[in-house]
């Protein structure tokens, strides 16, 4: 263990991407082997030392970031191992926690594998995006970084260790799930309040039957440090193409989006071939599209929204494919000539850097203005993506902030984010986040579908679960982490661990 303590070269630590100020720590402990971990974890128990893992420090809501206590760093922990093949349709991989999730994807890629999910942050290592669930663009085919963990092996703050393996162990029906670790069976009770059934981020993963490896993913940080995962893998696609595609009518961008995700559900169920399957259904509103238009002038003037499409492709049949995309772009008000189209997986790296520089540009501002990230990342169920949207106009118009949104529309999950140029301004763009929390709550949603909690969304995450699912989760921490240690403040505030 490496243990750094002069402030000039710790404070690398102090900042992620959600714009919080402040945090501090008395030191780093940079991680050299996974022998390391439980001696180090229980050290720090003994002396009350919180813990805050940090993965790459590419989080938006704060959970990498600590205050105070000690930062536990996997960094070093970056190994890749060859990939198993299981049959033609599976292969696995198992890697360290401080591995990049661009080295994995590039791996599996270089041996025909894919590695499906999709942030478009590749820099984040694995191990933030099992602490998060993260997701990205991909997510409308290919499901979430959940779908395709394996295994973990996790270590507690009292130093024991599991390894844990998808299948093993599940809740009973009253929620308690059983298990071994290297210092004997240890048992938990999941919280008992109701999580929507969509795409979701926030609060410790409490369905019926759930698999224990589920209760560590999307746990933040606060329940254990994951020092290794082994992960599904599946073929990758031969070739992908797609388009951005910009519409002068926002209603035109819906309907278009609507009519592929109908065609792409048909495909799927019927298992059809050659029939359109999106990969990716990304949304731009304007304000996102001009924030960025000085770099891309290929976006055309008076536009009200822009789609990104993807469809991955397996075999030779890439221009049937084209075309009956190109058939239903016609029928969809759309001009042919505002389209921007990629036919290869080269051509298709410029939307990623197109789509990535939005939220980039973003966090250039907040940077900036030296105010906290305000971005929502909630999901609705179908149908009600439009009340949304139109919920979130009245509130944006009312308080007059300036936003933008952009995000996932495939899964009806998006980013509106709410630029404070001050501190006062920032208040003000908490409340009108708090408002549009609590109608994607009154909507059956979720206040998050991919960032996770962190420290900047306690109280809409309070609009979902109340304060009897704080109360639930700390108990649940702690039967976990009985030391109180871990990832203290994220997800629920650390108060209700010490009551
Ligand atoms: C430009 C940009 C685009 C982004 N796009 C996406 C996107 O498309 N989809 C998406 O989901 N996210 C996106 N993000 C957010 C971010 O990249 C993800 O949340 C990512 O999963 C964070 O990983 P990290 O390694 O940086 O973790 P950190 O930010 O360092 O930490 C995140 C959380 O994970 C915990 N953690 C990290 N490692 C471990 C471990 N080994 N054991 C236990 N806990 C651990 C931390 O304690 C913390 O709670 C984006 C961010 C940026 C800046």
């Amino acid at each position: 263990m490496i243990i750094k303590k002069d402030k000039s070269i710790i404070q690398n630590y102090f900042e992620d991407n959600s714009g919080v100020g402040g945090s501090n720590a008395d030191f780093v402990a940079v991680v050299e082997t996974e022998d390391d971990i439980p001696s180090f974890l229980s050290e720090m128990s003994k002396t009350n030392t919180p813990v805050t893992v940090a993965g790459a420090l590419t989080g938006n809501t704060a959970s990498g970031l600590a205050f105070g206590g000690a930062i536990l760093s996997l960094e070093k922990l970056n190994k890749i191992s060859e990939i198993e093949r299981v049959d033609d349709s599976n292969a696995v991989i198992a890697v360290q926690s401080g591995a990049k999730t661009n080295d994995i994807k590039l791996k599996a890629y270089s041996a025909g594998w894919m590695y499906p999910p999709d942030p478009t942050e590749k820099n984040a290592s694995i191990g933030g995006n099992i602490s998060t669930n993260a997701s990205g663009g991909r997510g409308f085919k290919f499901g979430v970084t959940r779908d395709y963990v394996k295994a973990l092996k996790v270590v507690f703050s009292d130093g024991s260790i599991s390894f844990v393996e998808r299948g093993k162990y599940f809740a009973d029906g009253n929620g308690a799930i059983t298990f071994d670790t290297n210092k004997g069976k240890k048992c938990i009770m999941l919280p008992s309040y109701h999580l929507p059934v969509i795409k979701n981020a926030a609060g410790y993963y409490n369905y019926t039957k759930a698999d224990l490896v589920d209760v560590f993913i999307g746990s933040e940080g606060t329940i254990c440090v994951i020092v290794e995962a082994v992960l599904k893998l599946i073929p990758h696609f031969k070739e992908v193409f797609g388009g951005i595609v910009f519409f002068e009518k926002r209603n035109d961008a819906y309907e278009f989006v609507n009519k592929i995700k109908t065609i792409s559900k048909k495909t799927k169920e019927g298992c059809l071939k050659n029939s359109i399957s999106a990969m990716s259904l990304e949304y731009f509103d304007k304000n996102a599209l001009l924030l960025i238009r000085n770099d891309y002038p290929i976006i055309p003037e008076n536009i009200e929204a822009g789609i990104m499409f993807e469809q991955d492709v397996y075999e030779d049949n890439q221009e049937v494919l084209t075309e009956k995309w190109v058939k239903v772009i016609e029928s969809s008000n759309i001009d042919l000539e505002k389209i921007w189209f990629a036919f290869t997986v080269e051509e298709q790296e410029k939307f990623r850097i197109f789509r990535h520089r939005i939220p980039e540009r973003v966090n250039e501002m907040v940077k900036k203005n030296k105010v906290p990230k305000v971005g929502t990342d909630f999901a609705v169920p179908e149908g009600k993506l439009l009340e949304i949207i139109d919920f979130c106009d009245r509130e944006f118009a009312k308080a007059g902030v300036f936003n933008l949104t952009f995000g996932h529309i495939g899964e009806n999950h998006l980013h509106a984010n709410i630029v404070a140029t001050s501190k006062g301004e920032y208040e003000k763009c908490r409340q009108v986040y708090a408002n549009i929390a609590g109608k994607v709550v009154e909507l059956g949603g979720t206040v998050s579908a991919e960032h996770g909690i962190g420290k900047l969304k306690h109280i809409f995450l309070e609009k979902m679960l109340g304060e009897e699912g704080f109360k639930e989760m700390a108990k649940f921490k702690k039967s976990f982490d009985e030391s109180g240690i871990l990832g203290q403040d994220n997800i629920f505030p650390k108060k209700y661990v010490l009551l």
